[in-house]
């Protein structure tokens, strides 16, 4: 199975036909039909790292200001407590515990409802503990990789450059300008990534503009997920690219 990365943006691409929304589902025609879907999602971001042990995954709204249409809409894939369960075994139970309090965030549904508009494949979500380093976490999606053998697609959802002050301020001037940094913390990691180092990456979020693209880390490390679970005899490509609301990085990309 491939690895995806994909820059979810805002949740309205789940429900808008914008130009993102319609890239979302051409990625869904590049990727073979997976047994399960194991999603790392910007969105569940706290101390731990726990899995959805769900049968049935709810779909979680996390997100306020937004229309109702939008509150509204489910994402009914069921969920896959063995993936779960292997998942722990990889990553060690001393490290990795099932958790019953999460479900499907629009870190996840947002792109699914485009990849995968039918819901019929079983979807686990992993979360992402903030304690760790992004050296930790390229480690654990290490021990991912197994996964990718046994059908199963991983996919991390974030943004690699993501700072929604800079975004809406820009967006109430009516400047949609994306500025040098951006530009160019999205132009360096997709350099690393190409080149497969990882080690750029781990440390990516130090220098200036990694600071100015992610006052918090918390949309930058899905992508760390998918870097590690990708290996060098991979060839990457990046099937999505630009900018929305000026700085907000919607790049994609796939390691097949
Ligand atoms: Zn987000």
């Amino acid at each position: 199975m491939p690895v995806l990365f994909v820059g979810h943006g805002s949740p309205m691409n789940a429900i808008e036909d914008n130009v993102w929304s319609r890239q979302f589902e051409g990625l869904g025609e590049r990727v073979p039909l997976p047994k399960a879907i194991l999603s790392v999602s910007a969105h569940w971001y706290g101390p731990g790292t726990y899995l959805t042990g769900d049968v049935k995954p709810r779909t979680i709204h996390d997100f306020g200001g937004f229309p109702r249409e939008l509150y509204e809409v489910q994402y009914p894939a069921a969920g896959a407590p063995d993936l779960a369960r292997r998942v722990v075994s990889l990553i060690g139970e001393r490290r990795a515990a099932l958790s019953q309090e999460w479900g499907l965030d629009h870190g996840t549904w947002s792109v699914l409802r485009r990849l995968r508009p039918q819901a019929d494949v079983p979807v686990v979500q992993l979360s992402i503990d903030s304690r760790l380093s992004p050296a930790d976490h390229l480690e654990m999606a290490k021990a991912l990789r197994p996964l990718r053998e046994e059908g199963v697609l991983i996919l991390g959802s974030g943004n690699i450059t993501h700072n929604l002050r800079h975004a809406f301020t820009s967006a109430h001037r009516g400047d949609l300008t994306t500025p040098a940094w951006a530009a160019r913390f999205d132009a360096d990691v997709a350099q690393a990534l190409t080149q497969h180092e990882t080690v750029p990456l781990a440390g990516a979020l130090q220098s200036e503009i990694g600071a100015a693209s992610h006052p918090s880390p918390d949309h930058y490390l899905p992508l760390l997920y998918a870097a590690g679970a990708s290996d060098e005899k991979d060839a990457v490509a990046f099937p999505i690219t630009g900018f929305d609301m000026g700085s907000l990085s919607m790049r994609s990309v796939a390691f097949e």
